[in-house]
């Protein structure tokens, strides 16, 4: 195998700082764990949360460890957000770690097998609510600041590490707050947050997907007119809900085109057998890619296309009367490269002819960072030692959104990538969902990515 580099580091120094990582396994799961035990659910209420017992600890934890800048700024009590930054020689921050320590709520607890906050280890996995989103990666991220700074490994920009509040409710306490008010801890040359990595094994070659754009997420509304008679008489008045049947109907028949995606994702061909470029075989592809695939080809067929999906309808109030009104509430899902108008003009088309009114709210527009070669190369070389590998990537999206599009809005390159070693799969952490869990060996993957990285990069810039 043909070593890949990246940088001038030497071979030695990289194994080093592998083996540190190695090293610190124990501590990071222990880490993890007490971090679990923390319950910081975020219902939304911006009395929830309660992150700040994380913040606290992790600059505790930080401080024995001899790092003297870290900074706890909270928009609210109890909210705070950590800053702890790896001092280089100049004032520019090189690399970013961004991650969240709340969590959504543990939801029906007879679905538990394990208590959710205890944090149970058990068959090689740590159980519990947040765990794999993002308790664990975050400890991944931190543990690679703790492998270079237990190494001195002298570093030409800062590397920072935020660990920020309330994520999984938008953000106004966490790194959209930040954002707003500190923007300049959010600047740096390159960073890293959670998003996805999964590795998939086709024709004996690993392909990773590399998240390095997320989707827009809208919500529509759509409210449907009619007119209200008795029901025993119904062709006196004309049902809301049959418009809104219709272009229910009309959704699934003509579900949103097709975008092929330029750039990258000609590096696609290879996993799939065909250009993305070329549509018809393309769907064709992903239908066979889906018989042996099945998350393979729905990653990819995500992103090749925009999704509308009604989730809410309502209409009617007595059992006796024809319906005025009926709302059909949809979630929208955009590609980079479209916005709130493409969600807009689709749905135009899908209700010509029928009663209704549409309202379109922005959660979060798409955002994107370029893969560009100079990225690719070092997150390659990072993986290849991180796994002792050959491994190639292509460049995905993240279906969700993450705290990302924040630091992309002040032109920070973001990177979604949380690693998995080949053969874990990210369906199995059920994240959101009950008994949620994370492979302690993903743990001890990305804290050897992650620093791989700092020591790649550190060695180039
Ligand atoms: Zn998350």
């Amino acid at each position: 195998v043909k070593q890949r580099m990246f940088g001038n580091i030497s071979l030695a120094k990289l194994e080093r700082i592998l083996r540190e990582a190695d090293r610190a396994h124990q501590e990071a799961i222990e880490l993890t764990r007490t971090l679990v035990q923390f319950d910081t659910t975020n219902t939304g209420d911006p009395s929830s949360g309660n992150e700040t017992q994380v913040a606290r600890y992790l600059a505790s934890y930080l401080r024995r460890e001899g790092f003297s800048d870290i900074l706890l700024v909270a928009r609210a009590r109890n909210r705070d957000n950590l800053i702890a930054t790896l001092r280089g020689r100049s004032r520019t921050c090189g690399m970013l770690f961004l991650s969240h320590s709340d969590v959504v709520p543990a939801g029906d607890s007879k679905a538990w097998k394990v208590p959710p906050f205890q944090a149970r280890l058990q068959g090689g996995r740590v159980f519990g609510r947040g765990v794999a989103d993002m308790k664990g990666t975050l400890v991944a991220q931190l543990f690679a600041l703790l492998v270079i700074n237990r190494l001195k490994i002298p570093l030409k920009h800062s590397i920072r590490f935020i660990c920020a509040a309330d994520e999984e409710a938008g953000g106004r306490f966490g790194t959209g707050w930040l954002r707003a008010r500190h923007p300049s801890l959010l600047k740096a040359l390159l960073a890293f947050n959670e998003g996805g990595g999964e590795c998939y094994k086709v024709d004996e070659h690993l392909y990773y997907g590399v998240p390095c754009a997320e989707k827009g997420r809208y919500e529509a509304t759509l409210l449907f007119r009619g007119t209200g008679a008795h029901a025993a008489m119904p062709w006196r008045g004309n049902s809301a809900i049959g418009g809104a049947a219709e272009f229910v109907r009309r959704l699934a028949i003509n579900p949103p085109k097709t975008t092929p995606l330029a750039g990258g994702f000609a590096g696609l061909r290879h996993v799939i057998g065909v250009f993305p470029s070329d549509l018809k075989s393309l769907e064709h592809a992903l239908s066979r890619l889906g018989l042996t695939n099945e998350p393979l080809a729905s990653e990819i067929r995500a992103n090749t296309r925009m999704t509308i999906t009604p989730t809410i309808i309502r209409g009617g109030t007595k059992s006796n009367s024809v319906p005025d009104l009926c709302s059909v509430i949809c979630d929208a899902r955009t590609l980079p490269h479209q916005g709130r108008s493409a969600v807009l003009n689709y749905l135009r088309m899908q209700i010509a002819n029928l009663p209704a009114q549409i309202k379109v709210s922005t959660t979060a527009d798409p955002t994107a960072t370029k893969l560009s070669s100079q990225r690719s190369i070092l997150i390659n070389t990072a993986l290849d030692a991180a796994l002792g590998e050959r491994v190639h990537l292509f460049p995905t999206l993240t279906v969700g959104y993450t705290d990302s599009r924040f630091a992309r809005d002040l032109g920070t390159p973001v990177i979604n990538f949380t690693p998995y070693v080949p053969g874990s799969s990210e369906g199995q952490e059920n994240i959101h969902g009950p008994n949620e869990s994370m492979r302690t060996q993903d743990l001890n993957f990305r804290v050897r990515f992650y620093a791989a990285a700092i020591g790649l990069w550190c060695s180039a810039l």
